[in-house]
């Protein structure tokens, strides 16, 4: 099998690495550079994306922010998978919003701002505090801003203002400020046949709009609520691949924040921490494969590794620390790699926590430091 992927990131590397033990071979599509590049050392195989596409069995995106000409030709080909719907609805924020409506799960209320006359009857409908979002190209919290008090409205209109006009078909989604007591998200796999395989929960953390910590979590309660809602949306778009939903946990009820029509960030842990990684299981569910259990085998944090190339030996000599870097240049803030922290009990995995706390910088992992200074 031929897997051509749209991005050429940390995703598809690690979908690459996945791959090959199945004989998947994936190529990726830089769509930056418009090169068709190897996922693991970037160099070019000298094909252009029409040549890569007639090549490819199957082609899949590892990310929702993709020119519409290049989904369109993807489309055509008639090998594109998940969907173009669902890589639209990841990427536009109405679109999303429509889409959880439809399928009847909760979100967060909204309002849709163009100008303006709208931003006032968002006030209204909406209220304050609420939180604003750039419905196109939105990610890591960029692009969003935060209406406490109306007698900010002013400076945050032209703000928005500014960046509605920088970009066509742009808008708004103001949404009610949701006052949840922590984020969740739901990782799973949906086949060609409508079978669905999900992970357990991730707890996440998030610094400046990032994620830092991924922790998976056992609470019956909220797996079932969350694998519902999961089977509701990937229905409603005849899904195929993995999904993730973003939930917000207002006392033990979720709300869905977002979805990524994609492996998540959030599902690194299953890496290490489950029976089937989430990289094997969306190649296994657009290959037509049977999917792979999505058993928790172990305890299992994921810690994202943000603006950093280097981290000490000691993480490395620890038992059940799994280092994984992406081969990015380094820049401030920049998902660099992740290490995925494993024990056999919730006990074991707080004291590992603990002890790499002690050796990682407090500034480039403040949310593992919080963890380790309350535990
Ligand atoms: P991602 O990197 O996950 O794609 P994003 O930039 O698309 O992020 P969101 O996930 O929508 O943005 O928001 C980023 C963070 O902002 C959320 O994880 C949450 O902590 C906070 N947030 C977003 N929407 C709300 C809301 N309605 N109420 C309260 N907090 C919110
Ligand atoms: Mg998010």
């Amino acid at each position: 099998m031929h897997v051509l992927v749209l991005g050429a990131g940390q995703l598809a590397r690690m979908m690459s690495l996945a791959g090959a033990p199945l004989n998947i071979k994936i190529t990726a599509y830089d769509v930056g550079s418009e090169s068709v590049v190897h996922p693991l050392t970037q160099m070019s195989g000298g094909d252009d994306l029409e040549s890569a596409i007639r090549q490819a069995d199957v082609i899949t995106a590892e990310f929702e922010h993709i020119p519409l000409d290049i989904l369109a030709i993807c489309e055509k080909s008639g090998k594109f998978l998940p969907s173009t719907e669902a890589i639209k609805a990841g990427g536009d924020r109405r679109i999303e919003k429509k889409l959880l409506d439809g399928a009847g799960v909760k979100n967060a209320k909204y309002f849709v701002i163009q100008n303006q006359d709208d931003f006032k009857q968002a006030i209204e409908h909406v209220g304050v505090p609420m939180v604003l979002k750039s419905a196109l190209g939105g990610y890591d919290g960029k692009g969003q801003w935060r209406l406490k008090d109306v007698g900010q409205a002013d400076a945050i209109w032209s703000e928005m203002a500014e960046c509605i006009a920088a970009s066509d078909n742009q808008a708004i989604v103001a949404e009610e400020f949701v006052p949840f007591g922590r984020e969740v998200s739901l990782v799973g796999a949906r086949g060609k046949d409508g079978s669905v395989a999900v992970y357990p929960l991730a707890e996440n953390v998030h610094t400046n709009g990032v994620l830092s910590l991924s922790t998976a979590i056992d609470d019956k309660g909220l797996q079932e609520q969350a694998k519902q809602m999961f089977t509701a949306v990937a229905d409603s778009l005849e899904y195929v691949g993995v999904l993730a939903l973003e939930f917000f946990d207002v006392d033990g009820t979720l709300l869905v924040n977002e979805i990524a029509p994609r492996v998540h960030n959030s599902g690194h842990w299953t890496q290490q921490g489950s029976e089937t990684c989430q990289f094997e299981n969306h190649l296994r569910a657009i290959c037509h494969l049977p999917l792979g259990s999505t058993r928790l085998i172990r305890e299992t944090t994921m810690i994202n590794i943000l603006g950093e190339d280097t981290i000490p030996e000691a993480v490395m000599a620890m038992e059940g620390c799994h280092i994984h870097w992406y081969g990015k240049e380094k820049r401030p803030g920049r998902k660099m790699g992740h290490i995925n922290v494993c024990s056999d009990d919730q006990q074991g995995l707080q004291s590992k926590l603990c002890e790499l706390a002690k050796v990682l910088d407090k500034g480039a992992f403040p949310a593992l430091h919080e963890f380790a200074d309350r535990s």
